[in-house]
């Protein structure tokens, strides 16, 4: 139980106060406080920069602990120089030089002197000045952000090189090939980064120059020709930019930072931190180091290396080496590389002392490392490392791997790998070699990939699959009646519809693979196609193929590979099936997940609506049913008999009704109850709004009109319409939904409680253990749920007299608008527990319509980064989340014994699942196929702590 109320600890840390987070060698952002649950709904950002203080430190005053500072590759620079490995020396201009240049589109003052003061230093030690024209000192300047942001920002090399230098570097390396080199590079690149100048200008040049020689390779180019390019490098840089290259080698240092600080705000980089949910204000920081040459003749080189395959997490080094080439050239492809074995038969004393390195490396960060290398003439550099990305598969082999090696425990492992990497090892996926066409995008809104014939109604898919066809069910959008074709189909896709749609919320609850909000498309059931926005066309009936891990949708079959890892999870044996690779695979995933619920304070449950989805979510772990939601056995076959009960004008039409329905739910709850055996299930009370069980209102217009025009009436439409228009509803999600439905439709809640109570009877009179819970949803205020309750209390014990069974049943309720969490103590007095509807209460506290505005406007608001992430996907820390803190507080502080779980979506979401640990929720509860990644989430946050956690994938 927390002490200290949450009003008095949310506050944001005070301007002196030390940022409470920091960052682990995974980019894993971790507290270094224990705080209150709700001190930890603030969100915590850099604090605005100075223009005062330290901004340049040498790479020996840092260390890998000061990335915020530094940024990856500069923290890792300096803790590479205090190992005593070969890192050629430099300093590292920090992040808040970047922030305040950004801010203020100027440097700090103190910046150009702390940066003269370094280099002098620099200077001295090494006996050679910046850009000397006997010899030169050259240097490289690099970009190097808290997270690594690939390819994304600016690299200058060679800086220092200008017509006099260029001499003496060709003179005291005796190779004037190679100065004449590095003057083209650095031209060219300081043209394009700095300049701005296309870089097609000189790459066209380039490209002419080794026609010249019938060749393609830039090795064909000899000094002369280097020469002769460095000139038509210099016309290109005075035509487009009205000046002369700079000459001076301090300016063009000067120059080169600033242009790095700026490529933090390039259109490339803001969509890649977007996409990788990296925050928009940390700016990044810049490495300025001495030269090394990989090309300076015969035996040099730059190679890149990881200390284990990333790819398959094998153990034993891996690399590329390329002769006689500078650093950007391994990554730009430009001559096929070697391999690190070659090196090993290249230059044998420089492979050991790799091998080496990287072995200290490895055991020094207890991690996958990867690493950028120059030799020059023998001499080999460490120019980079960090630890290094892996694939999901990589992931789990090596941390497990590590174990048994006795660097690091299985508490680390664990939080060495990730839910979104278990994810992406359960769902089938395309085979990444194969061709597709690619058609369109949208939201990714449940993962997998499938592959059908476009059914364009749910009737057609269920005709088709009944035939034995595999189908994707395309709609503009889908509703409540649509659920039997999504059941039926391999796919969902809707061209409208955020990630809580009905499309993404049932679709994830079954597993089917689901794409949404593809804006691109135009769906047009009448003519049975469906056209994009670029004029291309697929009709009813023709394959897709579509991706629900990246939204992608493709023309056409694209092949799948199913995954042994769900099979696994859900308890199957597959001895036989696979390979050893894949069996080690599946013992680290299994020995991971074993540690994490062995670890993991928070319960993890299942939202599921049928006796298949509660087996399947037992099958992944599932300590209980947290939401069954019974609106869809309302539908379907029985909306006939709803919408007379809704309609019904006299108790006894009322009745019939019920006592039709009753028999139906019972069977429901049997098997639901039944499946669940011995585990808690959360039963709701019908939600959905009114209106989903009438008559559509168009169609029973358009019905009436259409007999008054041919002259007859039809009585019954005309009623029916009547009654319709009566109840019609302007903003349906908030009308007649929930317990205000159960309150305005006498009988209809105690039905199914009434059905409930006597499932549990039947069941226990069998010799089951049927656990119900019942849970109204809903509600804003307490006498709505003392009503429910007292009602349903005499429900249960009328049904414990007739059947002769002991029943206690829990009721509890949903918490999902704002003013019954800001009410909780007082409903905590009537709840015997709270699950949070952080669906429902998103978009209240927001005030956005749940179903419209991630297609409306969110995408606007990610290209402003008002948003980095859907609050309806990964939960609003400081709002939404802040007032579930003071609900789960308030409500605990009543009742200590209060269960407390969360059911709305972000109960699967892994960054969410932090947060509700450091809440002390109770349980989170999400579709079956998210079960194990919640479980591996709450193993995680238990071990990390009680503390929000960033999205540590990128
Ligand atoms: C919620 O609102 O978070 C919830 C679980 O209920 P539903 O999505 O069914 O409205
Ligand atoms: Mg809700």
């Amino acid at each position: 139980m927390p002490t200290t109320h949450p009003e008095t600890r949310a506050a944001e840390p005070g301007p002196d106060e030390p940022n409470a987070l920091s960052t682990d060698t995974l980019g894993v952002q971790t507290s270094t406080t224990q705080q209150s649950p709700v001190a930890a709904t603030v969100t915590t950002r850099p604090d605005a920069p100075t223009g005062s203080g330290t901004f340049v430190f040498d790479f020996a005053d840092g260390n890998k602990d000061l990335k915020d500072l530094l940024g990856g590759k500069g923290a890792n620079l300096a803790e590479m120089t205090n190992l005593g490995l070969p890192v050629p020396p430099g300093f590292t201009i920090t992040t808040d030089a970047c922030r305040w240049f950004l801010l203020h589109d100027e440097e700090p003052t103190e910046l150009a002197v702390q940066m003269e003061e370094h280099l002098s230093r620099m200077e001295s030690r090494l006996g050679r000045t910046l850009g000397d024209a006997d010899d030169p000192l050259l240097l490289s300047v690099r970009s190097g952000a808290k997270f690594s942001m690939p390819g994304m920002m600016e690299t200058v090399l060679n800086v220092g090189l200008n017509d006099a230098s260029v001499e003496g570097l060709a003179t005291h390396s005796g190779d004037p090939r190679f100065a004449w080199d590095s003057y083209r590079r650095l031209v060219q690149m300081f043209g394009k980064t700095v300049l701005g100048i296309d870089g097609a200008r000189f790459e066209e040049r380039l490209d002419a120059k080794k026609a010249a020689h019938g060749s393609t390779n830039d090795l064909s180019l000899d000094a002369d020709d280097l020469r002769a390019l460095v000139a038509e490098y210099k016309d290109v840089v005075r035509a487009e930019t009205g000046r002369d290259f700079p000459q001076d080698p301090r300016e063009q240092l000067s120059m080169a930072v600033l242009a790095v600080f700026r490529s933090w705000n390039t259109d490339r980089a803001r969509l890649y931190r977007r996409q990788e949910k990296i925050p928009d204000d940390l700016g990044t920081a810049v490495n300025v180091m001495a030269m090394v040459f990989g090309n300076l003749g015969d035996n040099s080189g730059t190679g890149v290396a990881f200390t284990r395959d990333p790819a398959s997490g094998r153990p034993g080094s891996y690399g590329d080496y390329l002769e006689k080439a500078q650093g950007e050239d391994v990554v730009a492809g430009i001559r096929n590389t070697l391999s690190l074995d070659d090196l090993a038969r290249i230059d044998p004393a420089s492979h050991t002392e790799l091998q080496r390195i990287m072995h200290v490396l490895e055991s020094h960060y207890k991690d996958l490392c990867d690493i950028e290398f120059t030799i020059e003439r023998g001499r080999l550099w460490m120019l980079q490392t960090r630890v290094g990305k892996r694939t999901a598969a990589a992931a789990f082999r090596i941390a497990v791997q590590l174990v048994d090696e006795g660097v690091i425990d299985m508490d680390t492992a664990v939080t060495r790998v990730n839910g979104h990497q278990l994810a992406k090892l359960m769902f089938p996926q395309f085979d990444p070699k194969a061709d597709r066409t690619l058609l369109a995008t949208g939201m990714a809104a449940s993962p997998g990939a499938a592959v059908g014939r476009a059914a364009f109604t749910s009737e057609t898919a269920i005709e088709w699959a009944a035939n034995g066809d595999d189908v994707i069910l395309v709609r503009r959008e889908t509703n409540p009646d649509d659920l039997g074709g999504m059941v039926a189909s391999r796919g969902v896709l809707t061209s409208r519809g955020g990630k809580t749609s009905h499309a993404a919320v049932v679709a994830r609850g079954m597993g089917r693979t689901c794409v949404v909000g593809v804006e691109a498309l135009r769906v047009d059931p009448k003519h049975h196609e469906v056209t994009t926005t670029d004029g291309r066309r697929f009709a009813e009936g023709d394959v897709i193929s579509i991706d629900g891990t990246n939204g992608e949708v493709y023309l056409g079959a694209v092949p799948v590979s199913p995954s042994p890892v769900a099979e696994v999870l859900r308890g199957e044996t597959l001895d036989g099936r696979i390979d050893a690779d894949e069996h080690e695979l599946l013992d680290a995933v299994q020995r991971i997940m074993d540690h994490a619920d062995a670890r993991r304070r928070m319960g993890v449950r299942a939202n599921a609506d049928t006796p298949d989805d509660a087996a399947k979510a037992r099958g992944f772990g599932a300590s209980g049913v947290g939401l069954c939601r019974t609106e869809h056995m309302f539908l379907g076959s029985r909306r006939g008999i709803v919408e007379r009960l809704i309609l019904a004008r006299t108790p006894d039409a009322r009745n019939a009704a019920l006592q039709e329905l009753l028999p139906l739910q019972r069977e429901d709850f049997v098997g639901i109850l039944e499946a669940m055996d011995g585990l808690p299930v959360v039963i709701r009370l019908l939600d959905p709004p009114l209106h989903e069980f009438l008559p559509d209102f168009t169609t029973l217009s358009v019905k009436v009109a259409v007999a008054e025009a041919l002259g007859k009436r039809d009585a019954e439409a005309e009623e029916l319409l009547r009654q319709v228009q009566r109840l019609h509803e302007q903003n349906p999600m908030l009308g007649t939904r929930g317990v205000r439905l159960g309150l305005v439709v006498p009988d209809l809640f105690q039905l199914q409680v009434q059905a409930i109570a006597e499932a549990s009877a039947r069941l226990k009179k069998a010799g089951k253990d049927p656990r119900p819970e019942i849970m109204v949803p809903l509600i804003a205020t307490v006498e709505e749920l003392v009503v429910i309750r007292h009602e349903s209390e005499k429900t249960l014990a009328r049904v414990a007299t007739e059947t002769g069974v002991d029943l206690h049943i829990p009721i509890g309720t949903m918490i999902e608008l704002p003013r019954a969490a800001m009410t909780a103590a007082q409903i905590a007095e009537e709840a015997d527990f709270f699950s949070f509807g952080t669906n429902d209460m998103t978009q209240t506290v927001w005030g956005f319509s749940r179903d419209d505005v991630e297609a409306a406007f969110f995408p606007q608001y990610m290209e402003h980064g008002i948003f980095s992430v859907s609050p309806f996907e990964s939960i609003d820390v400081a709002g939404v989340g802040r007032v579930v803190g003071i609900a789960a507080w308030e409500g605990k502080e009543v009742k200590p014994d209060l269960t407390v779980g969360v059911c709305g979506e972000h109960g699967g979401d892994p960054d969410s699942i932090h947060f509700f640990e450091s809440i002390a929720i109770d349980y989170v509860s999400c579709s079956p196929f998210r079960v194990p990644v919640a479980r591996l989430e709450a193993g995680r946050a238990s071990i990390l702590g009680s503390t929000q956690v960033a999205s540590d994938t990128r």
